[in-house]
């Protein structure tokens, strides 16, 4: 018997409960590798899949975690053995299929990505789908032509799980950083992180109909989209890109118009980590090994147990989470 974060039902209600409880390796779903789990993390959806399901979630009792690191235990599949390193993100894993907040899961070998050389288990999920989100938004950006020396990078969400992770990247492959948050408490930690300039958050929510702003930003990385993203690529520079990853601020480019797309050449880039191809998950995770200081990485972290995730579920979808949530399921 095993530890898990359970969340159950009422079918009265409609009302779901979370709550750590003792599972057996029989009530694993099926899978060809059961991976003695060692940590897994929060992301916003997690926050959903702990909380009332938001549609992700289709059957209860349901084990959330969109992402876990750990060694394999068991494989029916020839590319792992017993011993191996793993990390898994994505796949609906969490949400459609039992995810990490155990001290196993069982996963489709297809799945799973070895952990890279210079990550282990708990960096890994610092990392979390989040950073891996935000590596594959920055090789996005690269692949459409940023250097650095082209002028600052805007990062919104900031204090963010993604941005936290993609500020410590582009300043690392040495951007000039310039991160948009609505937390002015936050300024030392995104400095820390290597921002060079902060932007409030009010400076850019205002829907204008304006077709294009002063040219300011050499690429950006969008976890907000909404009224922001709307202004922003109104204001990004001839011929650079914007790679959206999230929502944060609401679901519509509130605002846009066609303008920045026509005029400037600008490329707005979509970036998905869940159905991600094998190659790119792997490319992305070994440049996250070699390019995100761990330094950096550490100072996003915040330890948690299976205990704590509830709170932590509420948290997050109340934006109140800064950096990395790293749960430690065996604590
Ligand atoms: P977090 O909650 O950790 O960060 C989101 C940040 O956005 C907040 O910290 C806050 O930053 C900012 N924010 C929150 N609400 C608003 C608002 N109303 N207006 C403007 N800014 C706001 O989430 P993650 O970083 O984990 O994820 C960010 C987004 O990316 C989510 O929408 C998530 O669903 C999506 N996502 C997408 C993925 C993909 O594959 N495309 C993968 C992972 C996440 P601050 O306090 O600094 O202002």
């Amino acid at each position: 018997m095993f530890n898990a974060l359970l969340v159950n039902k009422d079918e009265d209600s409609g009302k779901t409960s979370a709550a750590v409880t003792r599972i057996g390796l029989d009530d694993l779903p099926h899978g060809d590798v059961t991976v003695s789990v060692e940590y897994s993390t929060v992301n916003y959806k997690d926050g959903l899949c702990i909380g009332p399901g938001a549609g992700l979630v289709r059957k209860y009792p349901h084990v959330p975690g969109i992402d876990f690191a750990g060694t394999v235990e068991e494989s029916a599949d020839a590319r792992y053995k017993p011993g191996d390193k793993v990390v898994l993100t994505g796949w609906r894993v969490g949400e459609a299929h039992w995810g990490g907040y155990a001290q196993k899961a069982r996963v489709n070998a297809d799945w799973l990505v070895p952990l890279p050389e210079g990550l282990d288990a708990r960096a890994a999920m610092a990392v979390g789908t989040a950073g891996l989100t935000a590596m594959l938004a920055v090789m996005a950006l690269e692949d459409h032509g940023l250097q650095p020396g082209h002028g600052p990078v805007l990062v919104t969400g900031a204090a963010g799980g993604v941005g936290s992770v993609a500020t410590a990247i582009l300043a690392g492959l040495g951007h000039e950083v310039a991160a948009v948050t609505g937390r002015p408490e936050q300024e030392d930690y995104l400095r820390g992180l290597g921002a060079s300039r902060i932007v409030a958050r009010s400076d850019l929510t205002e829907v204008t109909r304006k077709p294009l702003e002063s040219e300011l930003w050499a690429g950006c990385v969008d976890a907000v989209a909404g009224a922001m993203l709307g202004r922003v690529l109104k204001q990004m520079k001839y011929g650079t890109s914007v790679a959206a990853i999230g929502l944060a601020g609401g679901a519509a480019i509130e605002g846009a118009l066609i303008t920045p797309f026509i005029l400037r050449g600008v490329n707005l880039l979509g970036i998905d980590s869940v159905m991600q191809r094998y190659d790119n998950r792997l490319r992305a995770w070994t440049r996250i090994a070699r390019d995100l200081p761990m330094d950096k990485l550490e100072s996003m972290v915040q330890p948690a147990t299976l205990g704590d995730l509830p709170q932590l579920g509420a948290d997050i979808l109340n934006g109140r989470v800064k950096g990395r949530v790293v749960v430690d399921v065996n604590a």
